[in-house]
């Protein structure tokens, strides 16, 4: 039997949304466009979708805007900000070291058409403190994008700060959602926040559909050109059965959120313990409060060996977990978001993650006890 302990990549369909979708895909394909009776049900089943994952982000129906997933809301989120601090003199652009590539890659993007970035410092906890957040931002700053959680190592930010100091300036504040969403509480509109991104397929959803919420005074800018969807903000006929299935997830996820992450901290603080008391020299990512951490994430660097090579090793024991951000598995890239947080090279290239969820079972973390320690004494013996 394999061990599936790589939540944070993807998470496989929950029944709901499954349900939800096949017959969606069967019944209600018509185009939510169309003026017809079959166009009209659609659209309105599109409007009960956006409704249902507006309750569960504490936001407005008409503040969620659908996307392809958690890279184009962060890209977008990004752009649109730069764009519209480009109008009135601002061009400089701030986010956390620690920041998914899709918000890092599209400041390097925008650097190239001439706006400038700054990356807040992280401290060991993996933490970005207030006060750093304060040290960088200056007068022509457009826009601060700091993340929910962590996908490395789960580690979760103090974002009501971090927006507030925004707000008290008149700065747009983004948050990459898309770990966080679905699995600890979180409200849009209690945060602080002007614009926050999502990906259905982290929380038992589809992959391909995401959203970017707007707080409705923050300006907007289209990447996208084409038709009038997503109110003229984001054209292409919309994936309706898409949009139903990341609906019924995200209930689903909110709904049992409570239990779900009480049970899954359990298994991540057996999973902690077992590894610190049979790898004496195995290093915790990240803050040891276990409050700011995801219920399912613990991330280890193992010294002297490769995080990519314990990996394959477990993979061929059954046991699925990821070294480092799965979008960058293969590249040998060591971790930004580690060596951010002051861990040297060395130690950072041996890092693998482990991302719990409900469906794992105290016996399997048992297993992953007993099988880790012969990988990594194996590993080390080459
Ligand atoms: N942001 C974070 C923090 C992520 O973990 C991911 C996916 O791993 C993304 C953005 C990209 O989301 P998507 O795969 O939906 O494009």
């Amino acid at each position: 039997m394999t061990i599936y302990a790589d939540n944070a990549a993807t998470t496989p369909l929950c029944d709901a949304a499954y349900d939800a979708m096949t017959a969606a895909m069967r019944d209600c394909w018509a185009n939510p466009s169309s003026p017809h009776r079959a166009g009209q049900e659609a659209a309105r089943r599109l409007l009960l979708a956006r409704r249902t994952i507006a309750a569960c982000l504490g936001c407005q129906p008409q503040e969620v805007y659908f996307t392809s997933g958690g890279t184009e809301a962060d890209n977008w989120a990004l752009i649109s900000a730069a764009r519209e601090g480009a109008k009135h003199g601002k061009r400089r652009l701030v986010a956390s070291a620690i920041e998914h590539h899709a918000v890092l890659h599209t400041l390097e993007s925008l650097r190239r058409d001439g706006f400038d970035y700054t990356l807040i410092p992280v401290g060991s906890d993996g933490i970005v403190q207030p006060e750093a957040l304060e040290r960088v931002l200056s007068a022509d700053t457009a826009v601060v994008s700091v993340m929910c959680a962590n996908n490395e190592t789960g580690v979760m930010q103090p974002l009501e700060e971090l927006a507030a100091l925004c707000r008290k300036r008149g700065i747009v504040f983004h948050t990459d959602a898309v770990q966080a969403a679905g699995h600890v509480p979180l409200s849009f509109s209690a945060l602080g926040c002007d614009m926050m991104s999502v990906s259905a397929h982290k929380f038992y959803g589809p992959k391909g559909i995401g959203a970017l919420c707007r707080r409705m005074t923050t300006p907007l800018h289209p990447l996208l050109f084409g038709g009038g969807q997503e109110r003229g903000m984001r054209p292409s006929t919309e994936n309706v059965a898409a949009a139903e299935g990341m609906a019924a997830a995200l209930e689903y996820s909110c709904s049992h959120m409570r239990e779900h992450s009480a049970y899954t901290a359990e298994l991540r603080d057996r999973l902690i313990a077992g590894v610190r008391e049979r790898i004496p020299d195995a290093v915790l990512c990240g803050t040891e409060n276990s409050a700011s951490r995801l219920p399912g994430t613990a991330c280890f660097c193992f010294p002297k060996i490769s995080g990519e090579a314990l990996a394959l090793t477990l993979s061929m024991a059954g046991i699925y977990v990821s070294s480092g951000a799965a979008c960058t598995t293969g590249t040998d890239a060591v971790s930004h978001v580690l060596t951010a947080m002051g861990i040297p090279e060395r130690l950072a290239a041996g890092a693998v993650r482990f991302s719990l969820d409900r469906r794992n079972t105290p016996d399997e973390i048992d297993r992953i006890l007993t099988t880790l320690p012969e990988a990594v004494e194996k590993l080390r013996r080459r």
